[in-house]
């Protein structure tokens, strides 16, 4: 079963009970999701219980009892803000449907994901990855999210912060997700003090060597960068665009967000639509396609 496959499942059967519409009126509850659409399936192994505890180093776990017949539970990092937490519940309702088998076999005491693990896709095994994939299949499903931000549509937080709302989750597990499917030339970077923590690309400003490396790497903004210019500044959103040679050998229009709880610039880096794909290639319609209107949707 693919991560995919686990959550478009869940999909239908929520689609066919609430209707398509159903995020205009609330997002997924995947608590209640968990328990109920266990109790029914896997009656013999079911979750029995969700519930938050003080966990230190992790955000959420996958346990399990030691008598059989199974009887397995969900742990979450009870500070954690209630929208990283739907994530988290989803991530291990993931761990329950695709990997409990291995889990029983591999990690007596249940399974303990980190913060990194769990969101940002960055978890270092396959396991996580797959978790990530179904919990954001689950929350975000691309039939809705695409109809609220088209594929070649531009995003800002204004968007943004209305889809967080919408699915119930994070601003930047709402942000993966657009990176996972839009056709525009985009990149997040989160930074702390002017320094990235990490950053991500959409497939087409990878494509077109617009990245960021920063897993063993230490990458610090431009200096012009609104997250470096306004270090000691009030939170809130601004934008601009940067000229040539400020990010990349080309303007970008940046956008950043600086929270005022977490300690984290959010910028968000878009590029025009024209560009030459690397390897260095000629293109063969690059003359008709810088003829066309830049596809700004928004
Ligand atoms: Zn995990």
């Amino acid at each position: 079963m693919t991560p995919q496959r686990a959550a478009i499942t869940l999909t239908k059967i929520l689609d066919a009970r609430d209707g398509v519409d159903r995020f205009d009126r609330a997002p997924v509850d995947p608590e209640w999701l968990a328990l109920n659409y266990s109790a029914q399936v896997f009656s013999n192994e079911p979750i029995v219980v969700v519930k938050g505890e003080a966990l230190d180093g992790c955000v959420g776990a996958l346990v399990f009892g030691e008598t059989k017949p199974r009887r397995w539970g969900i742990l979450y990092d009870e500070r954690q803000d209630p929208r990283r937490r739907n994530f988290t519940v989803a991530h291990e309702l993931g761990h329950y449907l695709l990997h409990r088998e291995m889990i029983e076999e591999t990690t007596p005491d249940g399974l303990y994901c980190s913060e990194a693990d769990v969101e940002q896709g960055r978890g270092s095994t396959a396991i996580e990855k797959e978790a990530d994939l179904f919990a954001a299949t689950l929350l975000m499903p691309l039939h809705d999210f695409r109809k609220q931000l088209g594929p070649k549509a531009r995003a800002d937080f204004t968007v943004l912060g209305r889809l967080a709302d919408r699915y119930g989750v994070s601003l930047t597990a709402v942000i993966h997700r657009w990176l996972d499917y839009t056709e525009t030339r985009a990149m997040v970077v989160i930074s702390n003090e002017g320094f990235a923590l990490w950053a991500r690309s959409s497939s087409a400003a990878f494509r077109s060597g617009r990245f960021i490396r920063t897993r063993n790497a230490m990458f610090e903004l431009p200096e012009t960068s609104i997250a470096r210019s306004r270090l000691a500044s009030t939170p809130g959103v601004m934008s601009v665009t940067q000229p040539v040679g400020a990010w990349f050998d080309e303007p970008v229009l940046e956008t950043s967000l600086r929270a005022s709880r977490l300690d984290q610039e959010i910028t968000l880096l878009q590029l025009d639509a024209s560009y030459d794909e690397i390897p260095d290639e000629p293109v063969p319609d690059l003359v008709d396609r810088l003829a066309e209107p830049h596809s700004r949707a928004r």
